[in-house]
């Protein structure tokens, strides 16, 4: 085998080399389950990235599992969607995809087991009822008065509900468990409820649905899972999953633990918030390069390789934290500067004319597709009289730190010549639109005699390059922490989408979709989804360097 890189270690892969170790199991079974009721984001990505880690790392295997028990928030979409976002983070998933609908008649049946052991009653009490008999964090709460229905007759209103005969908040199958427990979950849960919902992937046979906490377990159970990794907000939780496991006839005890949610500055990671940036148009859509989704990072230029980079570079704990965005640009930016092709961009265009180049010529010359490596090798870039810098990179005047160029000091264009400013030309309000120079043609791929330049700018053939719009992204939040905030969405960033337009050099025009650059001295930028040969769009991944962490500078 050629794996040699060393294996990640965090507490659960402890637990599972002890259990290796005493025997407990000989192999490992994993599972992802999300609830197709949505896109994946960046949580889920370190949930995949640790589940189906272990399962390639000890040689065992990884469910995917959609845990679609609430048919009315989900559909197909989200089933595709999820689906192709596995995929594309690079993890095969054990045999077919599992759906815990794919056992709705199993969970039905251990549902009447547990009637018949007396487990289970069904409460005809009305949700506010059930409410206000639960108790509070100090308080026990009271029995409901159908909790000692004797178990023939919660049968018969089982089979009752599950014909369609009960209307929907009329009744529900409870667990009898404890009415005084300081578990709140474990307060006679509901663990079925009446609900005339059309599913996508049982259709209308069932107007029962049974609730996460008695599907999960079981469906761990039923498909042989030995870890069940999940976050910490199901710690409490653990108590009714080991209580089902144990009171049903099932031989298979599956374990439960759990790690830290992975949260992001500047964002917010959970899917009903997303949903609502998505459907009150807050955003342009669930792949949005500004979205904290796998799709939106997609197309904002993100590779698998990063994301699972930075899931690598974060861990697994059990201690809530906030993650910094800046560990996840880096993970794309260290991987980029390596291997993308450099290019030439203008972003902010003004016109410079050569007034002693030739009208007519086009000069085809070598740029190396990258700095330090050669085997990327180069392209060609036309050379004409008029050209494209960034407006920055000239001011009339300057003092010495100003590295470009002025009307006093020369430059050079990068993969070219050196050119000095004769004269500018301006518009009304005074900025300059035109600079003219005079080349000395003496400079290809050395030094002038004399009048030796300092800068080197980047620059795009007026004639030859082609206009392109470029999508400029910033933080989709002004408050490191959204989510905290009351109304999180009135936080979001008016200026994380800026939109340019500028030219970029002609090879550009042949790139494909998500394809991506360093465009020289602006960014890592990729080809949009939505880019076509006629409209160039680009989307900026992530600026050269870390320009947050240089505030205060
Ligand atoms: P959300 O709050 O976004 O709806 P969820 O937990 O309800 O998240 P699921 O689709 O049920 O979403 O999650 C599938 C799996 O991904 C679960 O095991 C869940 O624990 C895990 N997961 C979800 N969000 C995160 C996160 N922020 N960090 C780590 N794991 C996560
Ligand atoms: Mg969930």
């Amino acid at each position: 085998m050629a794996e040699t890189a060393p294996r990640p270690t965090n507490f659960i892969r402890q637990i599972i080399d002890k259990d290796l170790a005493s025997g407990l199991h000989t192999k490992v079974a994993t599972r992802f389950p999300p609830e197709p009721n949505g896109y994946l984001h960046m949580g889920h990505a370190k949930s995949i990235c640790l589940n189906f880690g272990i399962a390639e790392d000890y040689q065992g295997t990884c469910n995917l599992r959609f845990d679609d028990t609430n048919p009315e928030k989900e559909n197909i979409d989200f089933v595709n969607s999820i689906k192709h976002d596995v995929h594309w983070l690079g993890f095969e998933w054990n045999g077919d995809v599992r759906y815990s609908s794919d056992y709705f008649d199993r969970l039905y049946a251990y549902a009447c087991e547990l009637i018949e052991k007396g487990l289970a009653y069904v409460d005809f009490s009305s949700p506010e009822q059930v409410r206000e008999l639960r108790g509070t964090l100090t308080e026990p709460g009271q029995n409901s008065p159908y909790r000692d229905t004797a178990p023939e007759e919660n049968l018969a209103h089982f089979e009752k509900m599950k014909a369609g005969e009960y209307k929907e908040g009329t009744c529900s199958l409870r667990a009898k468990i404890d009415m005084a427990s300081p578990f709140m979950c474990m307060r006679d849960p509901v663990i079925y409820r009446v609900k005339f919902a059309h599913h996508h992937q049982t259709g209308d046979k069932w107007c029962i649905y049974p609730m996460y906490d008695f599907t999960h377990c079981i469906s761990d159970a039923i498909e042989g899972i030995t870890h069940s990794l999940c976050t910490l907000e199901f710690q409490d939780n653990r108590r009714l999953y080991d209580w089902v496991i144990e009171n049903i006839s099932i031989d298979c005890t599956p374990r439960q633990y759990e790690f830290s949610r992975l949260n992001l500055e500047y964002t917010v990671l959970s899917k009903r918030k997303l949903i609502l940036l998505v459907d009150e148009k807050h955003v342009n859509g669930w792949d949005d390069p500004r979205m904290p989704t796998i799709a939106g990072i997609r197309r904002r230029g993100y590779t698998p390789a990063s994301i699972r980079e930075f899931c690598k570079r974060i861990g697994v704990t059990k201690m809530d934290n906030m993650v910094e965005m800046s560990m996840l640009e880096a993970c794309i930016r260290d991987e980029l500067n390596q291997n993308a092709p450099r290019r030439m961009a203008v972003l902010d265009p003004i016109k410079v004319v050569i007034e002693n180049y030739p009208d007519d010529k086009i000069e085809w010359l070598d740029a190396p597709n990258h700095p330090n490596d050669e085997n990327m090798g180069a392209r060609k870039i036309p050379m004409t009289r008029e050209v494209y810098i960034e407006a920055e990179d000239f001011r009339e005047s300057a003092n010495k730190k100003f590295k470009r160029m002025t009307l006093d000091k020369g430059v050079r264009l990068r993969n070219s010549y050196c050119i000095y400013a004769d004269r500018v030309e301006k518009d009304a309000e005074g900025n300059v639109t035109t600079v003219y120079c005079h080349y000395d043609p003496d400079t290809l791929g050395k030094d002038p005699v004399e009048n030796k330049v300092k800068g080197v700018i980047h620059w795009v053939s007026a004639s030859e390059g082609k206009p392109a719009r470029f999508n400029l992204y910033d933080r989709l939040f002004t408050h490191p922490n959204p989510a905290a905030q009351e109304d999180f969405a009135a936080t979001i960033n008016p200026e994380s989408l800026i939109m340019v337009n500028g030219f970029v050099e002609p090879e550009l025009s042949k790139g494909e979709a998500l394809e991506r650059f360093q465009f020289e001295r602006t960014g890592y930028f990729c080809i949009d989804t939505e880019s076509s040969q006629e409209k160039l769009v680009f989307n900026r991944t992530v600026e050269l360097r870390d320009t947050w962490a240089k505030i205060g500078d």
